[in-house]
């Protein structure tokens, strides 16, 4: 069992703030009958609710968004308590964003998923039209990790429920309360009940819900469970959007502001105590300006103060359990073990407040760069050219995000499209889930699907094809009373309709006549 969490004999989980081991409060765990008691509801809300106009949805959620704002400062406090996250942090990467979201999905949905008209060729020109017609799957199952407690749930919670599905959340086990927000916030915004459900609990309930057999999971968090939701997915062919873990690469050419660089590296390793799944995890930088640039990150992250996230002042706050800061002491102790220098921090300062780590000498050979480490290190390695740092950023599991930092921009754009990552970011770091338009997800084990923008909306819809033929006087050329005539037919509907040209099928009508007679007479 981890800190931050405690099962206790009255099946409750107990909430408690990192920084400081004192409970925040507690929740009662909910029982595997009465996460499928939850998910039936569901169901019904969701026959109820897929009927209701946009206009009403957004109506909802725009309050919603208007009680957040009200409330944006106890919200804050909960999730810095809870997760250990500075305060500042929980307005700027949390609060700030999903509001943005939240405006943004409440406004466009409607515009999205707009039925629209397919073009369908030459069939087109035979009385056929195609329209698609964007139906909500039904129940989503929301299964987040405990690193944006609020931001990350919210924004699905808010996406599905725009598209009209209804929702059962099951937030992480350690920020229980942050989800029970969530649902504060719909209640007071006046969802109708049950369309969105919250369920608390560790493992055993996220596997619960899965069983469940909801219509569409959303699950973020490690490859390892990822990996068992998809299995456990798979048994009622439920479908499941997976954002996973990263080993997120930023490459710092010698033409790069060196001075923005470092402030970059420093903010995108140790932001949220270096636990966000965009987190700068290998920082490669070119051999030219190596020295200066690790000098002035350095510099820079000896200045942050490590500290209870409810300080105003705290930079860094608490690692938010033992299990992951245990994994930030092996892989420190890997990169001494493998022959890296700790330039700077290395130690806990106390509990679960750990210092920011600066390792210089890494390579790609090393455990620690291959593994995700989840925690404030970085690690830096050198390299010589620009083929070399495609190919190093490359050589991982991983996927999520990288980073690349040049002023010559159209050789940061050429980069940044060799690199096998879902969001490449040019003189940026980690902030692109913060762009509620764009899609958010990995490549290669950082996971498939993905949330956020018009293609994470379109994971929680379902596209259906309306065909309608208004011609009916005559049968199709291609239904039964098949005969030579018929083959020869289909072999040249082959060679000329089927090429789209309208030129090409011209001499085919005929043909297509004289099967049709046929097709008549009988
Ligand atoms: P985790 O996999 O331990 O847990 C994630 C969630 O899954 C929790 O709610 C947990 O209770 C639940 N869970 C655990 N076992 C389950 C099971 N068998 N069936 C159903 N649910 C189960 O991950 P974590 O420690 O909470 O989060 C850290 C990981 O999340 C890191 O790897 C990080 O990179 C990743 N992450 C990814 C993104 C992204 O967008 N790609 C964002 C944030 C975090």
């Amino acid at each position: 069992m981890s800190a931050g969490i405690e099962t206790t004999k009255r099946e409750e989980l107990v909430s408690t703030n990192p920084a400081t081991g004192e409970e925040v409060g507690r929740v009662a765990i909910t029982s595997s009958e009465e996460v499928r008691e939850a998910l039936e509801r569901s169901r019904r809300a969701f026959e109820i609710w897929q009927r209701t106009p946009f206009s009403q949805r957004k109506r909802i959620v725009m309050r919603a968004r208007r009680v957040i704002l009200e409330e944006m400062d106890s919200i804050a406090k909960t999730i810095s308590e809870e997760m250990g996250k500075p305060i500042a942090e929980a307005h700027s990467t949390e609060i700030a964003p999903v509001l943005d979201l939240m405006q943004y999905f409440a406004k466009r949905t409607e515009k999205m998923l707009r039925p629209e008209k397919r073009p369908i060729g030459l069939l087109g020109l035979m009385g056929r039209h195609s329209r698609i017609v964007y139906k909500p799957v039904g129940v989503v199952g929301i299964i987040p990790a405990w690193n944006f407690p609020f931001s990350i749930p919210l924004g699905e919670v808010v996406m599905a429920i725009m598209a009209g599905n209804s929702v059962v959340l099951k937030p992480s086990e350690l920020t229980p309360l942050t989800g029970n927000k969530i649902a504060e916030v719909f209640e007071i915004a006046q969802l109708p009940k049950d369309v969105l459900q919250i369920v608390h609990g560790a493992g055993e309930t996220g596997a619960a819900l899965v069983e469940s057999g909801p219509d569409k999971i959303m699950f973020t968090g490690s490859v390892a469970t990822g990996k068992k939701i998809a299995a456990a997915a798979a048994e009622n062919l439920t479908s499941v959007v997976l954002e996973l873990g990263g080993k997120d690469p930023m490459i710092v050419f010698d033409d790069a502001d060196l001075d923005k660089a470092s402030s970059a590296a420093v903010w995108g390793a140790f932001t949220n105590a270096g636990q966000a799944c965009a987190s700068v995890e290998r920082l490669y930088v070119h051999k030219k300006v190596a020295d200066s640039f690790t000098r002035m990150v350095v510099e820079k992250t000896k200045k942050l103060r490590v500290g209870d996230g409810r300080e105003e002042s705290t930079d860094i706050g608490a690692m938010s359990s033992e299990r992951q800061a245990a994994i930030v002491d092996d892989h420190i102790e890997s990169f001494h073990q493998d022959g890296a220098k700790i330039l700077t921090g290395g130690n806990r300062k106390k509990g679960l407040l750990f210092e920011p780590t600066v390792i210089d000498g890494a390579d790609n050979s090393m455990r620690a760069m291959k593994e995700e480490t989840f925690g404030p290190t970085l690690p830096i390695a050198e390299f010589e050219n620009e083929d070399e740092a495609i190919d190093l950023a490359n050589d991982t599991e991983f996927g999520l995000t990288a980073s690349v930092w040049t002023k010559d921009i159209s050789k940061g754009k050429r980069v940044a499209e060799k690199i096998l990552a879902g969001s490449v970011m040019v003189n940026e770091v980690v902030y692109t889930h913060g762009i509620g338009q764009t899609p958010w997800g990995g490549f290669k084990n950082s996971g498939y699907g993905r949330t956020h923008g018009k293609e994470g909306l379109m994971e929680l819809v379902v596209p259906q094809h309306v065909h309608v033929n208004r011609f009916t006087i005559t049968p199709d050329i291609w239904w039964f009373g098949y005969s030579k005539n018929a083959i020869e037919t289909f072999k040249e509907m082959s060679r000329t309709f089927s090429s789209g040209s309208i030129i090409k099928t011209i001499p085919f009508l005929p043909r297509m006549y004289k099967r049709l007679r046929e097709l008549m007479k009988k």
